[in-house]
């Protein structure tokens, strides 16, 4: 019955659009209303990988139908909705084929962008030994009113600077992510986390001495930097042996636990830098600073890789098979599950149906995401949102 709902939504969805683009209609109210309602619909698979950020993902919607791009405001507004669960016939095992919007302001689809660049790090630490690896943060003093657009281009000028002194430091391999915070204080929080592999020839000490002092000489070039804070900088894991965990754990939301220490270590380093922009969307206070926001992330590269993880490693095929799962839109789903490689895998319903059918019962859905769940003890995000959901299994 709902989904009769949903259907006849979608087409009014579809006519108001074609209304607008062919000049009928000049008015976007109405669809932006219609979209925002569509939005606040929430399935409960939708909750889970969204989390608590309704009132911004209607925001957006509106947005982008201001924008005229209203086929990304419907896939924006649905995302989730139609996700799909895998079975594997060989394994049993169990797995999310998103049908996502892929908007890098989507706080699932922001989360997805990382998974390649999980896989890459992940294979490179997985096929040779490494260096000290470090998390270092870069932040820049914060400055009331600045826009957004002013606050990427003076971090930009100050990381040209200092990339070419880090590689001199003994810097071998870099992942860098961009987090886009607003701040109360100042206009942005815009800084960067960097997980820095290095050669090990220079010690802890001159090290930390060395970044913090050419950090800040970088960053003070522009006038005010009265509130200079130190880098924050601590050493993940020492140098070592090939890391073999890290490479079958390149899913984003459901993933086993590494059982090494140092894989554990550096696995959720890596996993925590790469957050999607689920948390900072509540500080997105006013409608100005969300169109920023979304402006800003829109056409941005919130990860870089730098040195060896810049280049592929040979003969690693796990990076084609991520390729290949971002690629997937909404359309063509199915298609695509069948397509080389993926032939064991089918479709066993949608997550909304699966969440559904296993309230009342049924016990293959139940089997299924007693199988998620039971992967990772995550205390957040979509995990955790999932248990909530699911209270009647452990019952
Ligand atoms: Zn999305």
């Amino acid at each position: 019955m709902h989904s009769v709902t949903l259907e006849r939504d979608l087409q009014d969805v579809h006519d108001l659009s074609a209304r607008l683009e062919r000049g009928v209609d000049v008015d976007d109210g109405p669809l932006q209303q219609r979209l925002s309602l569509i939005c606040s619909k929430l399935s409960a698979w939708q909750w889970c990988i969204h989390g608590e950020t309704l009132p911004f993902r209607k925001e957006v919607t509106r947005w982008l139908v201001n924008k005229s791009k209203y086929t990304l405001a419907r896939r924006y507004a649905l995302c989730g909705k139609g996700d799909l669960l895998l079975q594997n016939s060989k394994s049993g095992a169990v797995r999310v084929k998103p049908m996502g919007c892929g908007a890098g302001f989507c706080p699932r689809c922001s989360r997805r962008c990382g998974r390649k660049h999980l896989a890459r790090v992940a294979s490179h630490l997985g096929s040779s030994s490494h260096g000290p690896i470090w998390h270092i943060v870069l932040t820049q003093p914060g400055r009331a009113q600045e826009p957004l657009t002013q606050s990427r281009t003076r971090f930009e000028r100050a990381w040209k600077r200092f990339y070419p002194w880090l590689r001199k430091a003994g810097l071998v391999s870099a992942l860098a992510t961009y987090h886009v915070k607003p701040s109360r204080r100042y206009g942005w929080h815009y800084h960067c986390h960097l997980v820095v592999e290095f050669d090990g020839i220079v010690d802890e000490e001159t090290l930390y001495h060395g970044v913090n002092v050419r950090w800040r000489e970088c960053v003070s070039t522009d006038a005010s930097h009265l509130d200079y804070k130190d880098v924050f900088m601590r050493k993940v894991c020492g140098a070592g042996e090939a890391l073999t965990g890290m490479q079958n754990n390149t899913q984003l939301e459901f993933w086993d636990e590494p059982t090494d220490e140092v894989e554990k270590v550096l696995h959720y380093v890596i996993r925590d830098v790469l957050q999607g922009i689920e948390g900072w969307v509540s500080s997105l206070q006013r409608k100005e600073d969300v169109f920023d926001f979304c402006d800003a992330i829109g056409g941005m590269k919130r990860h870089r890789t730098y040195g060896k993880w810049r280049k592929k490693v040979v003969d690693d095929a796990t990076e084609d098979t991520v390729e290949s799962e971002e690629k997937d839109g909404p359309e063509g789903v199915l298609k695509s599950c069948l397509t080389k490689g993926d032939l064991e895998w089918s479709v066993l319903r949608s997550m909304d149906n699966c969440l559904h059918t296993s309230r009342h019962g049924d016990m293959q859905s139940t089997l299924a995401l007693t199988q998620l769940i039971g992967c990772t003890n995550r205390s957040q995000g979509v995990l955790c949102r999932l248990k909530k959901v699911v209270t009647w299994i452990a019952a």
